[in-house]
């Protein structure tokens, strides 16, 4: 059970939204992390939010991690591998624009990985609560045994036709696949182990670069929509929403999975609970009341949790303290409106 306290952490997608918190949250915890990006030019934010922890965070360039080999410098000296970068769009039409970098993407990382990281102790897969199933309105309790067939399902049958979510879905379920296939397969040569999480949908604080609203990463675009742009229809509002964790939660559990053995070869659900767009939007409009109050017929006790994710292992090995939806949303009304956003 290989975890670890201190070392140097590769985390891969370091310029994404959940990257940026995750290298941070290391960083705090007294890790070391390099984080990857596709060029120089998206590491310049990172280096200066992270200047103050000097040395300790670097940052290695890949430009295509489709392309073999692409990870062999990077994993060299670190002793964990955090693993998120992977496409989270859901305006591609063919699948393959998702799956291709989700699964590749992973089996890149990890050869690398096999050949080139004697010190490597654990990998982190980023995996998403899409990879154990797809939202339906239909009453579901699903836990880390529960893996998405109905996405498998859904591309077979209806290929670019598919919904946007269940290509995302797909892609999730077959990067995570792989993962444990390669290391399934791979386990009796290698010193270090792998842990995935995951989570439903993440939002919170913005700590990467984004310079306007219409550049936010797909989870947080839809949050802004629905919370300061008013894009979302009152019923929409009221009946759409899954579940949710905090990014600054998010990065959190990655630490917590380092440093607790017991993760070890482990599935990890990481939410915080249920949610309709418009608890966020009714917390919102109470904080801040020249943002729109959204659907005022809502009623949270009444709402349909069609979604039941099980978090009992994640509670009992990884325990993290949630945070509430009225601290993400205040907090990341904060840093929305410290950036002009409304
Ligand atoms: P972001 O879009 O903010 O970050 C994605 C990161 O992956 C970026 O660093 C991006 O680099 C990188 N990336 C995407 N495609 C490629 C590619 N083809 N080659 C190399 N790098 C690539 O998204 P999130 O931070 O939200 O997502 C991070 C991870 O978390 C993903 O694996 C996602 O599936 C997972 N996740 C996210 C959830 C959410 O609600 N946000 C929920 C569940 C899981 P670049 O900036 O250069 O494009």
């Amino acid at each position: 059970m290989p975890a670890l306290d201190t070392g140097k952490v590769l985390v891969t997608g370091a310029n994404g939204f959940i990257g940026a918190w995750t290298c941070k949250t290391l960083l705090e915890r007294g890790f070391s992390v390099r984080g990857t990006v596709r060029n120089e030019s998206k590491a310049t934010h990172l280096r200066k939010t992270f200047a103050s922890f000097g040395d300790k965070f670097e940052v290695a360039v890949v430009e295509d991690m489709l392309e073999e080999g692409a990870f062999d410098s990077a994993v060299q000296g670190v002793d964990a591998i955090v693993h998120g970068a992977s496409p989270f769009d859901l305006a591609v039409d063919d699948p393959a624009e998702l799956i291709d970098p989700a699964v590749k993407g992973t089996t890149t990382v990890l050869t690398s990985a096999l050949k080139h990281a004697p010190t490597l102790r654990r990998f982190i897969v980023t995996s998403s609560t899409g990879a154990i199933n797809t939202p339906s309105a239909e009453m579901v309790t699903v836990s880390e045994a529960d893996w998405n067939e109905g996405a498998i399902a859904e591309i077979n049958e209806k290929g670019a036709e598919a919904s946007p979510l269940g290509k995302y879905c797909l892609s999730k379920t077959l990067a995570e696949r792989t993962a444990w296939d390669f290391y399934n397969k791979h386990k009796g040569e290698v010193g270090w182990d792998m842990v995935s999480l995951n989570p439903p949908y993440v939002f919170g604080p913005v700590l990467h670069e984004v310079d306007k609203p219409e550049k936010l990463n797909t989870s947080m675009a839809w949050w802004y929509g629905a919370v300061v742009g008013g894009s979302i229809d009152n019923e929409s509002l009221a009946n759409v929403g899954v579940a949710w964790v905090d990014v600054r939660d998010m990065a959190e559990a990655y630490t917590l999975a380092l440093t607790t053995p017991e993760a070890s070869g482990e599935r990890f659900i990481i939410s915080a609970g249920p949610f309709k767009l418009q608890d966020f939007v009714s917390i919102a409009h109470r904080l801040h009341p020249q943002l729109h109050a959204g659907n005022t017929e809502y009623n949270p006790a009444k709402a349909v949790h069609y979604t039941n994710y099980v978090t009992e292992k994640q509670r009992k090995l990884l325990p993290i303290k949630y945070r509430t939806i009225e601290e993400l949303t205040g907090d990341t009304l904060e840093n929305f409106q410290a950036r002009g956003w409304f």
